[in-house]
């Protein structure tokens, strides 16, 4: 699979430390780790590795700190093959970070503490997309997820309508958008909690109750929000909405569930890259789910994409 294209990425860069345990530890209880790791982080950083470990081009407007830890990041980003976009040059704010718990079973929590995340800076981002639009083509992707503020998601919706670029929204984790920054979705990636939260904030009924919605219909019940839908199921796979029709793609099964961490996001980094390669949205939402499956059977989030090595690569 030769992909090319570029994919433009507006979002955050976290530092993540991951603790692993045996089981999670429940209000007011201790735990001993087996071992904690450091890696990148941030839906935004964890996308823009997964579009360009897929191929593409990738150009990443985050803010970090100037921080150790925005240290690391900067260098990983590079090494990884993304071009970062420093939406914060010389700010005092500190480098997001997230502390995530990873269980046996490779459930885990994570409290994200968004620290330079947190900053809109309209002219700046203005700015930094004037200067990324010099050198985009007609193909490039647009993505964003919702680690950032919203009226910074709105400015990168806004901006890719303007040059006419397919922009991606992963609404994760959920928060209130403006219904036309949902609107101009192509797609709207959501999980089946974010994919519930949309419903009820869109005064919609959840099909089948919220216990045990049918993936199918949750995935139409979100018809006319977005250009198009695409609802992840975990284990399931993900269900793709376009124009009336859901299909349906499972993921192919998995030697062993290690860490899901990070599997969304390799989902919509693949998805992005595939979608800028030409790819239509089905048959990239069947790749970007059977490449989003391999990383579970890694650690880590970002560090697990390394799993699409060049041979996986060429036959997915
Ligand atoms: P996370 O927040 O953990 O990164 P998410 O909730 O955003 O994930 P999911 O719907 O859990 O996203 O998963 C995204 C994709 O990852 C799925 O469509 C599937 O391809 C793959 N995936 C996730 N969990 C598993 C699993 N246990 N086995 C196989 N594939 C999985």
């Amino acid at each position: 699979m030769a992909v090319s294209g570029q994919v433009i990425v507006v979002g955050s860069s976290n530092y993540d430390r991951t603790t692993y345990v045996d089981s999670l530890p429940r209000p007011g209880e201790t735990v001993t780790a087996q071992e904690t790791r450091e890696s990148i982080g941030g839906k935004g950083a964890n996308q823009s590795v997964a579009a360009a470990t897929v191929g593409v081009q990738v150009v990443f407007l985050s803010a970090l700190g100037h921080d150790t830890e925005g240290t690391v990041l900067r260098h990983e980003l590079g090494e990884r093959g993304v071009e970062l976009v420093d939406l914060l040059p010389g700010t005092s704010q500190r480098t997001g970070t997230a502390a995530i718990t990873v269980d046996e079973q490779g459930e885990n929590v994570i409290v994200v503490s968004p620290g330079a995340n947190g900053a809109h800076l309209p002219e700046v981002t203005e700015r930094c997309l004037a200067k990324v639009g010099e050198r985009v083509g007609g193909d490039a992707v647009v993505v964003s997820q919702a680690e950032v503020p919203v009226d910074t998601i709105a400015q990168a919706s806004a901006w890719a309508g303007r040059h006419d670029l397919r922009f991606v929204l992963n609404i994760a984790p959920y928060t209130d958008l403006p219904a036309e920054v949902v609107a101009s979705a192509n797609p709207l990636v959501v999980n089946e909690t974010e994919a519930l939260a949309l419903l009820s904030s869109l005064g919609r009924a959840v099909p089948g109750g919220a216990e045990d919605a049918d993936p199918v219909e949750l995935c139409r019940s979100l018809a006319g929000c977005a250009v198009s839908v695409v609802v992840t199921l975990g284990a399931r796979g993900a269900a793709c909405l376009v124009g009336n029709r859901v299909e349906v793609s499972e993921p192919p099964a998995v030697s062993r569930v290690v860490d899901t961490t990070g599997a969304g996001d390799a989902f919509v980094g693949a998805l992005a890259a595939l979608l800028a390669g030409g790819r239509s949205l089905p048959e990239g939402v069947r790749l970007a789910t059977e490449l989003a499956a391999l990383t579970v059977t890694e650690a880590g989030a970002a560090t697990s994409y390394r799993v699409w090595t060049a041979d996986v690569l060429d036959h997915v």
